[in-house]
Protein backbone atom coordinates (compact mmCIF):
# COMPACT_ATOMS: atom_id res chain seq x y z
CA UNK A 1 0.00 0.00 0.00
CA UNK A 2 1.40 3.48 -0.65
CA UNK A 3 1.70 5.96 1.74
CA UNK A 4 -1.15 8.50 0.32
CA UNK A 5 -3.67 4.60 1.03
CA UNK A 6 -2.53 4.15 4.34
CA UNK A 7 -3.21 7.70 5.28
CA UNK A 8 -6.81 7.53 3.88
CA UNK A 9 -6.85 4.55 6.21
CA UNK A 10 -5.33 5.76 9.54
CA UNK A 11 -8.14 8.67 8.85
CA UNK A 12 -11.35 6.27 8.23
CA UNK A 13 -10.30 4.29 11.27
CA UNK A 14 -9.90 7.87 13.26
CA UNK A 15 -13.45 8.61 12.31
CA UNK A 16 -15.45 5.41 13.23
CA UNK A 17 -13.49 5.41 16.17
CA UNK A 18 -14.76 8.96 16.94
CA UNK A 19 -18.56 7.55 18.53
CA UNK A 20 -21.37 8.40 16.08
CA UNK A 21 -24.00 10.40 17.84
CA UNK A 22 -27.85 10.03 17.85
CA UNK A 23 -30.09 12.19 17.98
CA UNK A 24 -33.68 11.31 19.78
CA UNK A 25 -36.46 13.84 18.50
CA UNK A 26 -39.14 13.77 21.40
CA UNK A 27 -42.27 14.94 20.80
CA UNK A 28 -42.98 15.15 25.01
CA UNK A 29 -40.40 14.56 27.55
CA UNK A 30 -40.57 13.75 31.20
CA UNK A 31 -36.78 13.99 32.19
CA UNK A 32 -37.72 13.47 35.59
CA UNK A 33 -35.71 16.39 36.99
CA UNK A 34 -38.06 19.68 35.65
CA UNK A 35 -40.79 18.27 37.89
CA UNK A 36 -43.02 18.41 34.32
CA UNK A 37 -43.49 17.43 30.68
CA UNK A 38 -41.16 19.20 27.98
CA UNK A 39 -42.47 19.33 24.27
CA UNK A 40 -40.11 18.69 21.49
CA UNK A 41 -37.10 18.35 22.72
CA UNK A 42 -33.77 16.23 21.27
CA UNK A 43 -31.49 13.62 23.70
CA UNK A 44 -28.25 13.43 22.20
CA UNK A 45 -26.47 10.20 22.68
CA UNK A 46 -22.79 9.26 22.39
CA UNK A 47 -21.60 5.76 23.38
CA UNK A 48 -23.43 4.68 26.24
CA UNK A 49 -23.76 8.08 27.94
CA UNK A 50 -26.49 11.16 27.37
CA UNK A 51 -24.28 13.98 26.11
CA UNK A 52 -27.00 16.71 25.95
CA UNK A 53 -30.88 17.17 26.22
CA UNK A 54 -31.62 19.93 24.11
CA UNK A 55 -34.57 22.67 23.15
CA UNK A 56 -36.13 22.02 19.47
CA UNK A 57 -35.42 18.97 17.47
CA UNK A 58 -31.59 19.27 16.83
CA UNK A 59 -28.82 17.50 14.64
CA UNK A 60 -29.33 16.01 11.19
CA UNK A 61 -28.79 13.13 9.25
CA UNK A 62 -24.98 13.99 7.85
CA UNK A 63 -24.47 14.67 12.18
CA UNK A 64 -25.60 11.15 13.02
CA UNK A 65 -28.33 8.64 13.57
CA UNK A 66 -32.32 10.44 13.99
CA UNK A 67 -34.85 8.38 15.87
CA UNK A 68 -37.77 10.30 15.61
CA UNK A 69 -39.76 10.19 18.71
CA UNK A 70 -42.15 13.21 17.48
CA UNK A 71 -44.70 11.34 18.61
CA UNK A 72 -44.35 9.47 21.59
CA UNK A 73 -43.17 11.08 25.66
CA UNK A 74 -40.07 9.69 26.30
CA UNK A 75 -39.08 8.98 29.96
CA UNK A 76 -35.44 7.43 31.51
CA UNK A 77 -35.64 3.75 31.46
CA UNK A 78 -37.82 2.26 33.97
CA UNK A 79 -36.69 -0.11 37.18
CA UNK A 80 -38.86 -2.69 39.03
CA UNK A 81 -36.89 -2.60 42.56
CA UNK A 82 -39.23 -6.54 43.29
CA UNK A 83 -38.46 -9.26 40.63
CA UNK A 84 -37.32 -12.95 40.50
CA UNK A 85 -35.60 -13.46 37.46
CA UNK A 86 -35.29 -16.81 37.70
CA UNK A 87 -38.89 -18.16 37.15
CA UNK A 88 -41.92 -17.63 37.34
CA UNK A 89 -44.94 -19.28 39.95
CA UNK A 90 -47.62 -21.73 37.85
CA UNK A 91 -49.25 -24.75 37.87
CA UNK A 92 -45.76 -27.49 37.77
CA UNK A 93 -43.26 -24.91 39.08
CA UNK A 94 -43.08 -25.79 43.04
CA UNK A 95 -41.52 -29.07 41.83
CA UNK A 96 -38.92 -27.54 40.04
CA UNK A 97 -36.19 -27.27 42.78
CA UNK A 98 -36.15 -31.10 42.03
CA UNK A 99 -35.82 -31.01 38.51
CA UNK A 100 -34.20 -28.35 37.20
CA UNK A 101 -30.23 -27.74 37.06
CA UNK A 102 -28.98 -24.54 37.28
CA UNK A 103 -27.93 -24.66 33.40
CA UNK A 104 -31.78 -24.54 32.66
CA UNK A 105 -32.62 -22.06 35.39
CA UNK A 106 -30.18 -20.30 33.73
CA UNK A 107 -31.42 -20.75 30.05
CA UNK A 108 -35.04 -20.22 30.85
CA UNK A 109 -33.98 -16.91 32.48
CA UNK A 110 -32.56 -15.33 29.81
CA UNK A 111 -36.65 -15.57 27.61
CA UNK A 112 -37.89 -13.67 31.01
CA UNK A 113 -34.65 -11.16 30.99
CA UNK A 114 -35.36 -9.89 27.42
CA UNK A 115 -39.71 -9.70 28.10
CA UNK A 116 -38.37 -6.96 30.98
CA UNK A 117 -36.12 -5.33 28.98
CA UNK A 118 -39.08 -5.20 26.34
CA UNK A 119 -41.46 -3.66 28.74
CA UNK A 120 -39.17 -0.68 29.24
CA UNK A 121 -37.91 -1.63 32.24
CA UNK A 122 -33.83 -1.12 31.77
CA UNK A 123 -33.35 -1.87 35.50
CA UNK A 124 -34.25 -4.57 37.85
CA UNK A 125 -33.43 -5.19 41.52
CA UNK A 126 -33.67 -9.60 41.66
CA UNK A 127 -35.41 -10.09 45.25
CA UNK A 128 -33.99 -13.91 45.45
CA UNK A 129 -33.06 -16.88 43.56
CA UNK A 130 -30.20 -19.71 43.51
CA UNK A 131 -27.51 -17.35 42.78
CA UNK A 132 -28.27 -18.07 38.81
CA UNK A 133 -29.29 -14.24 39.21
CA UNK A 134 -25.58 -13.20 39.58
CA UNK A 135 -24.03 -15.30 36.55
CA UNK A 136 -27.46 -13.69 34.33
CA UNK A 137 -26.34 -10.17 35.52
CA UNK A 138 -22.63 -10.58 34.52
CA UNK A 139 -24.09 -12.41 31.01
CA UNK A 140 -26.46 -9.50 30.18
CA UNK A 141 -23.73 -6.99 31.33
CA UNK A 142 -20.99 -8.77 28.78
CA UNK A 143 -23.75 -8.51 25.79
CA UNK A 144 -24.00 -12.13 25.49
CA UNK A 145 -27.70 -11.91 26.70
CA UNK A 146 -30.24 -9.28 25.95
CA UNK A 147 -31.91 -7.93 29.51
CA UNK A 148 -31.65 -5.47 32.06
CA UNK A 149 -29.07 -4.24 34.18
CA UNK A 150 -29.46 -6.47 37.26
CA UNK A 151 -28.79 -5.89 41.05
CA UNK A 152 -29.33 -8.77 42.99
CA UNK A 153 -29.68 -10.28 46.14
CA UNK A 154 -28.28 -13.52 45.18
CA UNK A 155 -29.91 -15.93 47.88
CA UNK A 156 -32.60 -14.33 50.34
CA UNK A 157 -31.99 -14.38 54.22
CA UNK A 158 -34.55 -16.07 56.06
CA UNK A 159 -34.16 -17.47 59.66
CA UNK A 160 -35.44 -21.86 59.82
CA UNK A 161 -38.50 -22.72 58.51
CA UNK A 162 -39.11 -18.94 57.06
CA UNK A 163 -40.31 -17.77 53.71
CA UNK A 164 -36.68 -18.31 52.17
CA UNK A 165 -35.71 -21.72 54.02
CA UNK A 166 -34.90 -23.70 50.60
CA UNK A 167 -36.16 -26.78 52.01
CA UNK A 168 -39.74 -25.64 53.43
CA UNK A 169 -41.75 -28.58 52.41
CA UNK A 170 -39.37 -31.26 51.89
CA UNK A 171 -39.81 -34.52 53.22
CA UNK A 172 -37.40 -34.70 56.25
CA UNK A 173 -34.78 -37.06 54.87
CA UNK A 174 -34.01 -34.49 52.04
CA UNK A 175 -34.98 -31.12 54.63
CA UNK A 176 -30.94 -31.27 55.77
CA UNK A 177 -29.90 -28.05 57.89
CA UNK A 178 -29.39 -25.10 55.85
CA UNK A 179 -27.25 -22.62 57.47
CA UNK A 180 -25.72 -19.18 56.59
CA UNK A 181 -24.62 -20.67 52.83
CA UNK A 182 -27.87 -21.41 52.22
CA UNK A 183 -29.08 -18.10 53.26
CA UNK A 184 -30.53 -19.83 56.61
CA UNK A 185 -29.77 -18.01 59.50
CA UNK A 186 -30.46 -18.55 63.82
CA UNK A 187 -28.71 -16.27 65.81
CA UNK A 188 -26.50 -12.95 65.27
CA UNK A 189 -23.26 -15.25 64.55
CA UNK A 190 -25.12 -16.63 61.28
CA UNK A 191 -26.64 -13.61 60.37
CA UNK A 192 -23.05 -11.73 59.84
CA UNK A 193 -21.67 -14.57 58.27
CA UNK A 194 -25.05 -15.11 55.89
CA UNK A 195 -24.34 -11.36 54.12
CA UNK A 196 -20.98 -12.39 54.28
CA UNK A 197 -21.34 -15.25 51.82
CA UNK A 198 -23.40 -12.87 49.61
CA UNK A 199 -21.19 -10.80 49.18
CA UNK A 200 -18.61 -13.58 47.94
CA UNK A 201 -21.08 -14.91 45.93
CA UNK A 202 -21.30 -11.65 44.34
CA UNK A 203 -24.61 -9.80 45.36
CA UNK A 204 -25.12 -5.87 45.17
CA UNK A 205 -27.82 -5.84 48.32
CA UNK A 206 -29.33 -8.39 50.97
CA UNK A 207 -33.00 -9.45 50.96
CA UNK A 208 -34.38 -10.99 54.25
CA UNK A 209 -37.79 -12.86 54.90
CA UNK A 210 -38.98 -10.57 58.22
CA UNK A 211 -42.31 -12.63 58.42
CA UNK A 212 -43.73 -15.18 56.78
CA UNK A 213 -44.71 -15.39 53.34
CA UNK A 214 -47.40 -16.48 51.20
CA UNK A 215 -46.11 -18.47 48.11
CA UNK A 216 -43.51 -20.97 50.01
CA UNK A 217 -44.46 -24.21 51.36
CA UNK A 218 -44.93 -23.61 54.94
CA UNK A 219 -48.40 -22.29 57.41
CA UNK A 220 -48.06 -18.99 58.20
CA UNK A 221 -47.94 -15.76 56.22
CA UNK A 222 -47.53 -12.92 58.79
CA UNK A 223 -45.89 -13.94 61.81
CA UNK A 224 -42.35 -12.42 62.58
CA UNK A 225 -39.48 -14.36 61.59
CA UNK A 226 -36.07 -12.62 62.94
CA UNK A 227 -35.44 -10.75 66.48
CA UNK A 228 -34.46 -7.17 66.04
CA UNK A 229 -30.87 -8.31 66.86
CA UNK A 230 -30.41 -10.36 63.88
CA UNK A 231 -31.66 -7.86 61.32
CA UNK A 232 -29.42 -5.13 63.73
CA UNK A 233 -26.49 -7.42 62.87
CA UNK A 234 -27.60 -7.94 58.97
CA UNK A 235 -28.10 -4.37 58.31
CA UNK A 236 -24.95 -3.61 60.04
CA UNK A 237 -22.67 -6.20 57.86
CA UNK A 238 -24.14 -5.19 54.98
CA UNK A 239 -22.99 -1.29 55.06
CA UNK A 240 -19.77 -2.65 55.68
CA UNK A 241 -20.00 -4.27 51.75
CA UNK A 242 -22.30 -1.11 51.03
CA UNK A 243 -25.15 -2.94 50.45
CA UNK A 244 -28.62 -1.96 51.49
CA UNK A 245 -31.28 -4.21 52.44
CA UNK A 246 -35.03 -5.00 51.75
CA UNK A 247 -36.98 -6.99 54.30
CA UNK A 248 -39.87 -8.61 52.67
CA UNK A 249 -42.93 -8.15 55.46
CA UNK A 250 -46.43 -9.18 55.49
CA UNK A 251 -47.86 -9.26 59.43
CA UNK A 252 -47.00 -6.30 61.14
CA UNK A 253 -44.58 -7.03 64.07
CA UNK A 254 -41.93 -8.26 61.72
CA UNK A 255 -42.33 -5.28 59.46
CA UNK A 256 -41.91 -2.73 62.77
CA UNK A 257 -38.67 -4.93 63.70
CA UNK A 258 -37.07 -4.53 60.31
CA UNK A 259 -37.83 -1.11 59.90
CA UNK A 260 -36.65 -0.46 63.75
CA UNK A 261 -33.50 -2.39 62.72
CA UNK A 262 -32.75 -0.02 59.43
CA UNK A 263 -34.38 -2.05 56.67
CA UNK A 264 -34.12 0.62 53.80
CA UNK A 265 -37.49 -0.85 51.79
CA UNK A 266 -40.04 -2.68 53.07
CA UNK A 267 -40.98 -5.48 50.40
CA UNK A 268 -45.19 -5.77 50.06
CA UNK A 269 -45.86 -4.07 53.51
CA UNK A 270 -49.34 -5.68 53.21
CA UNK A 271 -50.82 -5.42 56.68
CA UNK A 272 -48.76 -2.25 57.43
CA UNK A 273 -50.64 -0.35 60.14
CA UNK A 274 -50.43 3.98 60.69
CA UNK A 275 -48.41 3.42 63.27
CA UNK A 276 -45.59 1.42 61.19
CA UNK A 277 -46.13 4.08 58.86
CA UNK A 278 -45.43 7.00 60.18
CA UNK A 279 -42.07 4.70 61.86
CA UNK A 280 -41.55 4.56 58.18
CA UNK A 281 -41.61 8.31 57.43
CA UNK A 282 -39.89 9.52 60.47
CA UNK A 283 -36.72 6.90 59.19
CA UNK A 284 -36.97 7.09 55.44
CA UNK A 285 -37.88 3.91 55.09
CA UNK A 286 -39.39 2.94 51.30
CA UNK A 287 -42.53 0.86 50.72
CA UNK A 288 -41.94 -1.30 47.43
CA UNK A 289 -46.01 -2.11 47.16
CA UNK A 290 -46.00 -5.07 44.61
CA UNK A 291 -49.69 -4.73 44.31
CA UNK A 292 -49.46 -6.56 40.79
CA UNK A 293 -48.92 -10.01 42.88
CA UNK A 294 -51.61 -9.69 44.89
CA UNK A 295 -54.23 -8.99 41.99
CA UNK A 296 -52.08 -11.94 40.37
CA UNK A 297 -52.61 -14.57 43.19
CA UNK A 298 -56.17 -13.83 44.12
CA UNK A 299 -56.95 -14.37 40.05
CA UNK A 300 -55.20 -17.95 40.50
CA UNK A 301 -56.02 -19.06 43.56
CA UNK A 302 -59.02 -21.17 42.21
CA UNK A 303 -57.13 -22.39 39.08
CA UNK A 304 -56.83 -25.78 40.39
CA UNK A 305 -53.36 -26.98 40.43
CA UNK A 306 -52.06 -23.77 40.39
CA UNK A 307 -50.76 -23.16 43.84
CA UNK A 308 -50.24 -26.17 46.27
CA UNK A 309 -53.52 -26.67 48.98
CA UNK A 310 -51.50 -25.12 51.83
CA UNK A 311 -50.98 -21.65 50.15
CA UNK A 312 -54.70 -21.14 49.20
CA UNK A 313 -55.55 -19.74 53.01
CA UNK A 314 -52.74 -17.06 53.06
CA UNK A 315 -53.54 -15.60 49.97
CA UNK A 316 -57.15 -15.32 50.99
CA UNK A 317 -55.86 -13.93 54.41
CA UNK A 318 -53.63 -11.25 52.41
CA UNK A 319 -54.72 -10.12 49.61
CA UNK A 320 -57.56 -8.29 50.97
CA UNK A 321 -55.13 -6.04 52.72
CA UNK A 322 -53.86 -4.70 49.50
CA UNK A 323 -56.90 -2.09 48.75
CA UNK A 324 -56.91 -1.14 52.03
CA UNK A 325 -53.16 -0.27 53.09
CA UNK A 326 -51.69 1.04 50.04
CA UNK A 327 -54.14 4.44 49.71
CA UNK A 328 -53.53 4.64 53.30
CA UNK A 329 -49.82 4.72 52.83
CA UNK A 330 -49.76 6.73 49.42
CA UNK A 331 -51.89 9.25 51.53
CA UNK A 332 -49.96 9.71 54.38
CA UNK A 333 -46.97 9.84 52.82
CA UNK A 334 -44.78 6.96 52.91
CA UNK A 335 -42.19 6.55 50.34
CA UNK A 336 -42.84 4.67 47.19
CA UNK A 337 -40.53 2.73 45.42
CA UNK A 338 -41.86 0.85 42.28
CA UNK A 339 -41.99 -2.87 42.53
CA UNK A 340 -43.80 -5.76 41.15
CA UNK A 341 -42.42 -9.20 42.13
CA UNK A 342 -42.59 -10.19 38.82
CA UNK A 343 -42.52 -14.14 38.95
CA UNK A 344 -44.67 -14.53 40.89
CA UNK A 345 -46.89 -12.55 38.40
CA UNK A 346 -45.35 -12.90 34.42
CA UNK A 347 -42.26 -11.05 33.70
CA UNK A 348 -42.82 -8.43 30.69
CA UNK A 349 -46.46 -7.28 32.62
CA UNK A 350 -44.20 -4.81 34.95
CA UNK A 351 -46.05 -2.05 33.78
CA UNK A 352 -49.40 -2.94 35.17
CA UNK A 353 -48.02 -1.58 38.84
CA UNK A 354 -48.34 1.52 37.23
CA UNK A 355 -51.82 1.43 36.74
CA UNK A 356 -52.71 0.01 40.16
CA UNK A 357 -50.38 2.26 41.96
CA UNK A 358 -52.81 5.48 40.27
CA UNK A 359 -56.09 3.47 40.97
CA UNK A 360 -54.45 3.46 44.97
CA UNK A 361 -54.75 7.24 44.83
CA UNK A 362 -50.89 7.89 43.52
CA UNK A 363 -50.04 10.53 41.16
CA UNK A 364 -48.98 9.55 38.06
CA UNK A 365 -45.93 11.64 37.76
CA UNK A 366 -44.94 10.36 41.68
CA UNK A 367 -45.59 6.80 40.14
CA UNK A 368 -43.13 7.27 37.47
CA UNK A 369 -40.47 8.76 39.79
CA UNK A 370 -40.68 5.32 41.91
CA UNK A 371 -39.42 4.06 38.84
CA UNK A 372 -37.12 6.18 38.41
CA UNK A 373 -35.56 8.74 40.46
CA UNK A 374 -35.60 7.24 43.61
CA UNK A 375 -34.75 3.15 42.57
CA UNK A 376 -31.93 5.17 41.59
CA UNK A 377 -30.96 6.11 44.64
CA UNK A 378 -31.85 3.21 46.80
CA UNK A 379 -29.52 1.14 44.35
CA UNK A 380 -26.94 4.03 44.48
CA UNK A 381 -26.63 5.09 41.16
CA UNK A 382 -28.01 8.33 40.98
CA UNK A 383 -25.05 9.54 38.95
CA UNK A 384 -25.97 7.61 35.96
CA UNK A 385 -29.41 6.53 36.06
CA UNK A 386 -32.86 7.95 36.92
CA UNK A 387 -33.22 11.00 35.30
CA UNK A 388 -32.40 12.14 31.82
CA UNK A 389 -29.81 14.39 31.36
CA UNK A 390 -25.81 14.90 30.70
CA UNK A 391 -23.44 12.17 32.11
CA UNK A 392 -26.29 9.57 32.57
CA UNK A 393 -26.31 6.26 31.27
CA UNK A 394 -28.18 6.33 27.86
CA UNK A 395 -31.48 4.28 29.39
CA UNK A 396 -34.13 5.62 27.40
CA UNK A 397 -37.64 4.76 26.68
CA UNK A 398 -40.87 6.19 25.36
CA UNK A 399 -44.46 5.34 25.19
CA UNK A 400 -47.16 6.40 22.81
CA UNK A 401 -49.58 9.15 24.29
CA UNK A 402 -49.17 11.03 27.48
CA UNK A 403 -48.95 8.89 30.97
CA UNK A 404 -49.90 11.48 32.65
CA UNK A 405 -53.58 11.50 31.39
CA UNK A 406 -53.91 7.95 30.88
CA UNK A 407 -51.61 5.93 32.89
CA UNK A 408 -52.10 2.42 31.14
CA UNK A 409 -49.64 4.06 27.93
CA UNK A 410 -46.85 2.74 30.44
CA UNK A 411 -48.07 -0.74 29.51
CA UNK A 412 -47.48 0.09 25.62
CA UNK A 413 -43.70 1.01 25.70
CA UNK A 414 -42.07 1.13 21.73
CA UNK A 415 -38.64 2.37 22.57
CA UNK A 416 -36.09 1.27 24.10
CA UNK A 417 -32.62 2.20 24.50
CA UNK A 418 -30.21 1.06 26.88
CA UNK A 419 -26.67 2.12 27.58
CA UNK A 420 -26.89 3.61 24.35
CA UNK A 421 -28.21 0.71 22.15
CA UNK A 422 -31.47 -0.13 20.42
CA UNK A 423 -33.43 -2.81 21.68
CA UNK A 424 -36.69 -1.51 20.63
CA UNK A 425 -38.19 0.84 17.81
CA UNK A 426 -41.34 2.00 16.82
ZN1 LIG B 1 -40.74 -11.49 46.04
Amino acid sequence: MNGLGKLFLCLLFALSAQAQKTYLHCGQLIDCRSGGIQQEMTIVVEGNEIVEVLKGYVGSASEGAIIDLRGATVMPGLTDMHVHIEGETGAGSYAERFRLNPADIALRATLYAEKTLMAGFTTVRDMGGTGVNVSLRDAIDRGYVKGPRIFTAEKSLASTGGHADPSNGVRKELMGDPGPAEGVINGVEDARKAVRQRYKNGADCIKITATGGVTSVSKNASGPHFTVEEIEAIVATANDYNFHVAAHAHGPEGMKRAVLAGVTTIEHGTMMTPEIMDLMIEKGTYLVPTISAGKYAISKVETPGFYPPIIIPKILEVVPFVDKTYPEAFKRGVKVAFGTDAGVAPHGDNAKEFEYMVAAGMDPMQAILSATVVPATILRVSDKAGTLEKGKWADIVAVPGNPLEDISVMSKVNFVMKGGVVYKAP
